[in-house]
């Protein structure tokens, strides 16, 4: 292994054949052949024997596999031998269900995968991280990942944190030095390190090192990175199937007690206890509710939404506060220069005059202290910024380019290059550049007016340069509050010839020359989006680093601000106790000229007040803000690396109404996993009860394990993944965010599922009784077939609280395609006599049919009834 940090950057790029302009796009496919593809391979997965061999150790699955024992002791050969083969099917399916979802999760990472800067060809492209190549030469600024180990070139303040391969989790300086003698990683500032994240500043940096070469790459295989992670609903279901678990072995217990006791033959007794207990376990629970959360992130990433884990699906469906950025997420990001304060008067970009040497300070400071640039007619970088390229380029005379009136942007870059500068960061709200102009060091500022009018001392008019007068303040101010409350955002330019060092702490003493307005329109889907919003119960609050009149008057626009409401900024939020923002937060719909921290601080409010509260961010220093939040969502488009590491949601998009949806696709993910398990618990809530009837009335026993794990299996996952695929209600964005501290299996489920079991238990044990008539063996078919048809049927009611007149059956055809596939199967069973033996069912008279079809029918009636009139109330 080579040491880069110990060599000159000439003999890196030497070594890597490479130079300043980055390699050539050949160089760069060879490379990817030679070095392998720039991705880390994760820790020690799980052997699919292994992952197979875990489903085995459920306890649910432990008590059927006694349950087949007690069926070869009880002569039920058969039954022992399908309850056998059930349980490998049922293993085999975990099996590939646990490989499936850990790849849609990988697939959904891959979506959320960092892209990185290089040079290719002498051009500054954007690639996907996995093609980045030894010998590149990176470009990072704040906000990036660091996605390959590298040697500085260029350095311009950077600043990294490194802790995701150090632990160290304070920020490092890093710098262009020679070292000539080993030291330990933390200390090599001349290097840059795969999975760091660029907090500050920039640099330019060959790639010495990629994929599993990394020192990141070193100790992944050490890192045990698949780590499952289970959300808070499936951790509930675990707690419940254990609950479950033991009330069964109780209940089993007492039955088998109970027919001893009766003094019944002990085989006949614990064939009751075999028929409760497969009757009572709901196999398919937990493989239906990976399936739905599977489906219904993939759906979500389909419409702009990549959820990052998947208790964000949850969380998203009791959102109640959505604390939105203004720039790009509710408005369109597209700026365009409207009106220029210059000289004490107000122009257009066109009526600008390149003869004129304020104009020209203006030009110059607007197109070098830029960073956004157009790449193959594309503009990249903050738009902020590039609209401050278009308007140069409408200036009369600048198209002209070569013919020597004026010079392109490119031109005016190359001739006056930046020798030193301060970036740009939202705390700050400056961005400031060094360069020399006709031999006179310059330094050109932009940024805030607040922040900036303060530090000029002078200003500069048409003719003169003077000091800057109170008077003259109180213009600009004037002018940029007319700007403001037409909704513009305003940048102020500055200078100053200075030959200092360039440093946060030197920006100041400048000569004002004037103010640029900006104008952002909404985006069309963001005023409709916050009125549904409204609607579903959800609060929708702009943040925004704009001033407070430009926030309010665009927040009026997109109905986030109404009368009565209160718009905060940074400082005044700075000035207030927790207590006072707990008093105010539900009244203050804006907040402008925010620094990152407010988010936290506006986030832990709501938190406080019991609200589930999704903000969204961008920055580096939005991070922690995201990571508190409930749901932090980051931006997909203009969004930092840092940030999305940190959210839970990316917004493909970069569009607030995307969040609105997302919202409404978790609710409906809840709601269907809700009904599912409705449905499973209430079909076998209605078996136990059979069984517990026949029982207690010492009766033989209504059903044998084979018909159970059939209908449990086979019969119900069916409907059961068509509840699962339900679409969205039309008003499931008409009700309040639903309550998080209410679990799943709230008080009105379980009732539900009583009461369900209970009339369909009715129409099995009715059933039963008349097959008592004739003979036990066709009290078992009828109970058998009765049970699995009511099942089936009970899918329909399942699928949502409104009666299937209102819903129909042309948004989920799945429905009707369980229902055929499942009677089909039931008739297979009744009708073929080769399946007779297997299932234990003997053949029935037409009347029995009959009775078997009213019986089943009969709840499924009942309820819709119930619906219906419930709609109707
Ligand atoms: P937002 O989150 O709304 O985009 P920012 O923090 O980016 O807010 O911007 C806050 C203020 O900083 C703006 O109103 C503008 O005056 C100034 N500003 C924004 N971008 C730049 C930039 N690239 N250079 C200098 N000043 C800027
Ligand atoms: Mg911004």
């Amino acid at each position: 292994m080579k040491q880069y940090y110990l060599q000159t950057k000439a003999k890196v790029l030497e070594e890597l054949k490479t130079g300043s302009g980055g390699l050539s796009s050949q160089q760069a496919k060879d490379n990817l052949t030679k070095y392998g593809k720039n991705a880390l391979i994760e820790g020690k997965k799980k052997t699919t024997l292994q992952v197979f061999l875990e489903q085995f150790k459920d306890l649910m699955v432990i008590i059927l596999i006694i349950a087949a024992v007690i069926s070869a002791f009880t002569g039920e050969l058969e039954s022992t031998l399908v309850i056998i083969a059930v349980l490998i099917l049922n293993a085999i399916l975990g099996t590939v269900q646990h490989i499936k979802a850990e790849k849609s999760l990988e697939s959904l990472k891959s979506l959320s995968s960092p892209s990185a800067k290089v040079l290719r060809d002498g051009k500054k492209i954007e690639i996907d991280s996995k093609d980045v190549v030894p010998g590149d030469i990176m470009l990072l600024e704040a906000g990036d990942m660091v996605t390959a180990d590298g040697r500085i070139l260029e350095n311009f303040s950077l600043q990294v944190n490194e802790s995701s391969l150090t632990g160290e989790s304070t920020n490092i300086d890093k710098a262009d030095v020679e070292f000539d003698h080993e030291m330990p990683l933390g200390d090599r500032i001349n290097m840059v390190y795969s999975s760091s994240l660029v907090t500050y500043g920039r640099a330019n940096v060959v790639v010495t090192a990629t994929g599993m070469n990394t020192e990141i790459g070193k100790i992944a295989s050490l890192m045990n990175e698949t780590k499952e992670r289970r959300t808070p609903l499936q951790i509930s279901l675990d707690k419940f199937s254990s609950k479950l678990a033991t009330a069964i072995l109780i209940i089993c217990a007492i039955v088998l007690g109970l027919q001893i006791w009766r003094g019944q033959p002990i085989m006949d007794a614990l064939l009751f206890a075999v028929a409760l207990a497969v009757a009572a376990i709901p196999e398919a629970l937990s493989s239906i509710v990976t399936i739905v959360q599977a489906m219904g992130t993939q759906k979500m990433a389909k419409e702009n939404a990549i959820i990052k884990n998947l208790a964000a699906v949850e969380s998203l469906g009791s959102v109640s506060v959505i604390c939105s950025d203004k720039t790009g997420t509710l408005t369109q990001n597209k700026m365009s220069v409207q009106d220029i304060y210059i000289g004490g008067k107000t122009l257009k970009p066109n009526q600008l005059d390149l003869d004129n040497q304020l104009h020209r300070y203006l030009l110059y400071d607007a197109v070098l202290n830029n960073d956004s640039s157009l790449v193959d007619g594309k503009g990249i970088g903050d738009p902020t910024e590039y609209a401050l390229l278009e308007m140069y380029r409408q200036v009369p005379g600048i198209d002209l380019g070569d013919k020597g009136l004026g010079l392109t942007e490119e031109d005016l870059r190359g001739l006056l290059t930046r020798k030193q500068e301060v970036p740009f960061d939202s705390d700050r709200k400056l961005m400031s550049t060094k360069h020399l102009i006709h031999t006179v060091p310059t330094i050109f500022v932009k940024g805030a007016v607040d922040v900036l009018l303060d530090r000029c001392v002078n200003i500069r008019l048409d003719d003169e340069v003077r000091p800057i007068t109170e008077e003259d303040k109180k213009q600009i101010l004037a002018q940029n509050q007319h700007f403001s409350e037409n909704g513009l955002r305003v940048l102020t330019f500055a200078y100053k010839e200075s030959d200092e060092d360039l440093t946060p702490e030197t920006e100041n003493g400048f000569t004002f020359i004037g103010l640029v307005s900006e104008m952002d329109p909404p985006r069309e889907e963001s005023i409709a989006a916050v009125a549904r919003a409204k609607k579903a119960g959800i609060r929708t609050v702009m943040i925004t680093g704009d001033h407070k009149v430009t926030a309010v008057a665009i927040a009026k626009k997109i109905g986030i601000f109404n009368d009565g409401d209160l718009a905060v900024t940074g400082l005044e939020l700075d000035k207030m106790s927790d207590e006072e923002l707990e008093q105010k937060i539900e009244k203050i719909s804006v907040y402008a000229r925010v620094s990152p921290e407010n988010k936290i601080r506006i986030v832990n409010a709501w938190q406080k007040k019991d609200h589930i509260v999704s903000m969204t961010g961008d920055g580096v220093n939005d991070a922690p803000a995201l990571k508190k939040a409930d749901i932090g969502v980051a931006m997909g488009i203009t969004g930092t690396e840092v940030s999305k590491d940190a959210a839970s949601m990316i917004l493909a998009d970069d569009n607030f109404a995307t969040i609105i949806k997302a919202v409404a696709n978790g609710r409906t993910v809840f709601e269907n996993i809700k009904n599912a398990i409705m449905y499973l618990l209430s079909g076998n809530l209605s078996a136990i009860i059979t069984v517990l009837f026949a029982s207690i009335g010492g009766f033989s026993v209504p059903f044998i394990a084979v018909q159970l794990l059939f209908i449990n299996l086979v019969t119900d996952s069916l409907p059961a993944l068509a509840i699962g695929v339900e679409p969205g209600a039309p008003d499931v964005l008409d009700r309040k965010p639903r309550d998080p501290k209410v679990g799943i299996l709230d008080k009105s489920l379980v009732t539900k599922v009583g009461l369900q079991g209970l009339i369909i238990a009715v129409g099995v044990i009715t059933a039963f009784m008349i097959g008592r008539q004739t003979s036990p063996a066709v009290a078992c078919t009828m109970a058998f077939s009765t049970l699995t048809f009511a099942r089936l049927l009970h899918g329909f009611n399942c699928r949502s609280q409104h009666s299937i007149f209102k819903i129909g059956f042309k948004n989920n055809w799945y429905s009707l395609a369980a229902f055929a596939v499942g009677t089909l199967l039931l008739a297979l069973i009744l009708f073929v006599p080769a399946l007779h033996g297997l299932f234990a069912v003997t053949p029935l008279t037409g009347n029995q049919l009959f009775w078997i079809i009213g019986l089943a029918v009969m709840p499924t009636v009942l309820i819709q009834i119930v619906k219906v009139v419930n709609e109707n109330k």
